[in-house]
This record gives structure tokens, C-alpha cells and sequence, in this order.
């Protein structure tokens, strides 16, 4: 077991952040995180997710992506900075290392992982949504004899030619798998909300309300909800075009899947393939489990970046900070608050 003041748990936009200013505090601290590679999440996003697709990624403190290429895939792109970057800021990220559990210690956080265990003063969670994709559980659903997949198995729409295919969700993900796929296959959209477009240019007021609604929501204890889905979706030159062929009608969402399809209440149905869930992810905090933090409400109530039951563990890139501008300003406050917090207990005798 090592000593060390802090522990951050993944090597994301949110991790590389926090890293970044401690380091310039003059802190002792390590960076797990179990990918093969840098990049965070975004070494897993298919293909075909071009950097001009995205909503946009914020740089990094002190040294900004220089990418130009909008038609580059953003999983080559992000991945390349980040690890340039954690060279050039020479940040202290071991990998792949997976922390299997934070434990309380008493005097100390145990962070436990498949390189051992560190005894920390605190903790900087930043371990994403990415690997928690959520999938909703309609009646019938076990009885599909086609295929389900969720975003996050994704590779783009050559493996679905000539299918009949349902995209379930009302997000940003499920329109780019629309209009991907529908140039080869027959899809069917459904969504729970009828879904916004928006010609408006996205402002950061819209930002600020989005992010003010999660807040609330984690400051009570509730799941978070997603940042990024509550900034409508926008209506570019190929959202136009698909709307005017007809793709993006979406249904409303289906009452029970049956072995060849879906059924809605009304009696109508739709024979398919394929099922692809767009139904976006939950924080990744299993490994919190032994602090024992969950409300009853099902989330982990937080006061800024601060878990409020466990004042050593700061949780960033969760609820109003899950995107990238939010995993930036989120990073930087916890590692001011953690910087404190370590110099104050360093004093003490
Ligand atoms: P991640 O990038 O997920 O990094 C988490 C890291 O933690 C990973 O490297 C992982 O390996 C590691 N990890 C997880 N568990 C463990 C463990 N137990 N032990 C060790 N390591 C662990 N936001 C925007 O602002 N603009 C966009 O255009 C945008 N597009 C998006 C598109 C999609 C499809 C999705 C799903 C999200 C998008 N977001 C976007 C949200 C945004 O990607 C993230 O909120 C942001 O990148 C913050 O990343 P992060 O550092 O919190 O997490």
C-alpha cells in the first residue's frame, strides 16, 4: 500500500483537467485509468463520428486541440491530443490500471485497483458515463429474435445494409445513427418526447439553464439526467435533408417488442432486425459503492464538485459537469478545493 495525497480515477477531459492543475499546484498525485490508450471515452466512438459531427470539444487547459480537419474521426483526433498532451504536461497517468473499489480508511481514502492499493487524502472521480450505457426494459423484450444494440456497440451503418432497423432515443446519438443508416437500410425512429430541432445558434444561456436543472437535481441526491441531451437538437444542412426525405419522423415510443418487431397500444406494429437503443449512459460509480453515498433518490448528492456525505472525494464529468466544457471548469474547481484541503491537513501535526 503507498501514501500519496490524491488519487484520480480516469483519464478523461475531466481527469486530465484536474491532473493538470494539481500538478501545477505542486500536489502529489497519480492518474488511473484502465484504458488501453488516451483519450477517455472517446477512443471508443465509432467511426464515422466526425470532429465537424460533434457538438464540440473544449481544450484542454494550457494547450488547445490545433485539429482542423472537421472530417477526421473524432476517435483518432481526441485520443492523439490527449496523449500528446498528458506527455507534454508530463502528467502522472498510470494505465491500464482499474479501481475495483474506494474504501474509507479512516484517516484515508483506499483506493483499490489491479496495481494495488493507494491510501489517499482525497479522491478526484472522473471515471465518465461511457461504460454505463443505460438500457430501458420494455415488456417482450427477451422474446426479439433479431439483434439489440446500444451506442455504445456502434461501429457505423455497413453492418445493418438491407436491415430493417428501429432507433429508439431522442438524442444528438440517435439522429447521427438516422441519418447514417438510412442510406442503407430501412429505419423506423421512436421516441419517448416528441424530439426539438433547432435552427437557433446554440447560446451559452441555453448552456447555463441545462446545466442550473442538473444541479438541482444532484444537489438533492437525484440521478443526474444528461447535460448534453438538454440543449435541443440542431438543425444542420444534412438534418434538413433528412427530414425533407422523411427519415427523422419519429413515432411515438412502442408499448411491447415482440419475436419480429414492436407493437404500439393502439395495435400497429413494425416488423425489424434490429433494435438500436440511443438511450444514453449513467455515470460510472460502482466502484464507490463501499462509501456508501447513494441517496435514496439513486444519486450522489454533491455540493459544487464535493460529495456531500464524504467531503475527501470530489466527483467531476458527473451530472452538470458531464460534457466537455463542464468536465474543464469542474476539473479545475476540485482540484482547487482538494489543493486546499490537502495543504490544511499536511499542517496538521
Ligand atoms: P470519459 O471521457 O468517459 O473518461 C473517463 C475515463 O475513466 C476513461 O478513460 C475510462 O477508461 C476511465 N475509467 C472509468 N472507470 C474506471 C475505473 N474503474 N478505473 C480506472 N479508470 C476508469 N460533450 C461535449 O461537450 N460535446 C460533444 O460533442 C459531446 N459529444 C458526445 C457524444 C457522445 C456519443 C457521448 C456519449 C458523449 C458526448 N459528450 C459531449 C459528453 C462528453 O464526451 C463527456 O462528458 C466528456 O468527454 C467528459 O469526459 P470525462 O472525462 O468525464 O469521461
Amino acid at each position: 500500500m503507498e501514501d500519496i495525497d490524491v488519487v484520480v480515477i480516469g483519464a478523461g477531459q475531466a481527469g486530465l483537467t484536474g491532473s493538470y492543475h494539481l500538478q501545477r499546484a505542486g500536489i502529489d498525485h497519480v492518474v488511473l485509468d484502465h484504458g488501453d490508450g488516451p483519450g477517455g471515452a472517446w477512443r471508443h466512438r465509432w467511426p464515422s463520428l466526425r470532429l465537424g459531427g460533434v457538438h464540440g470539444i473544449h481544450d484542454l487547459p494550457g494547450s488547445p486541440l490545433r485539429e482542423t480537419d472537421g472530417a477526421r474521426p473524432a476517435a483518432e483526433v481526441v485520443p492523439e491530443y490527449f496523449g500528446r498532451y498528458e506527455y507534454e504536461q508530463e502528467l502522472p497517468v498510470l494505465r491500464p490500471v482499474k479501481v475495483d473499489a474506494v474504501r474509507d480508511g479512516g484517516e484515508r481514502l483506499l483506493v483499490d485497483s489491479s496495481a494495488g492499493t493507494w491510501a489517499a487524502r482525497a479522491v478526484l472521480n472522473a471515471t465518465g458515463t461511457w461504460e454505463n450505457p443505460f438500457w430501458p426494459h420494455y415488456p417482450g423484450q427477451s422474446s426479439f429474435a433479431g439483434r439489440q444494440l446500444h451506442t455504445a456497440d456502434y461501429h457505423g451503418p455497413e453492418e445493418f445494409r438491407g436491415r430493417r432497423v428501429i432507433v429508439v432515443g431522442g438524442g444528438i446519438s440517435a439522429v447521427e445513427h438516422l441519418l447514417e443508416i438510412a442510406d442503407v437500410a430501412e429505419t423506423t425512429w421512436v421516441t419517448r418526447r416528441p424530439p426539438e430541432f433547432t435552427d437557433a445558434e446554440f447560446t451559452p444561456v441555453d448552456g447555463r439553464a441545462a446545466v442550473a436543472e442538473v444541479e438541482r437535481r444532484v444537489r438533492l441526491g437525484l440521478p443526474p439526467g444528461s447535460v448534453v441531451s438538454a440543449t435541443g437538437l440542431p438543425n444542420t444542412p444534412a438534418v434538413q435533408a433528412a427530414r425533407e426525405r422523411g427519415v427523422l419522423n419519429p413515432l411515438p415510443m412502442f408499448e411491447r417488442i415482440t419475436a419480429d418487431g414492436v407493437e404500439w397500444a393502439d395495435g400497429r406494429s413494425q416488423r425489424a432486425d434490429v433494435i438500436l437503443w440511443a438511450t444514453g449512459f449513467r455515470p460510472v460509480i460502482a466502484h464507490l459503492a463501499p462509501l456508501h453515498l447513494r441517496e435514496p433518490g439513486g444519486g450522489i448528492r454533491v455540493a459544487g464538485t464535493r460529495a456531500v456525505a464524504e467531503p475527501r472525494l470530489h466527483l467531476v464529468g458527473y451530472g452538470p459537469s458531464a460534457s466537455t466544457i463542464g468536465a474543464n471548469r469542474a476539473g479545475r474547481a476540485a482540484a482547487r478545493e482538494i489543493t486546499e484541503f490537502v495543504r490544511e491537513r499536511s499542517r496538521k501535526p
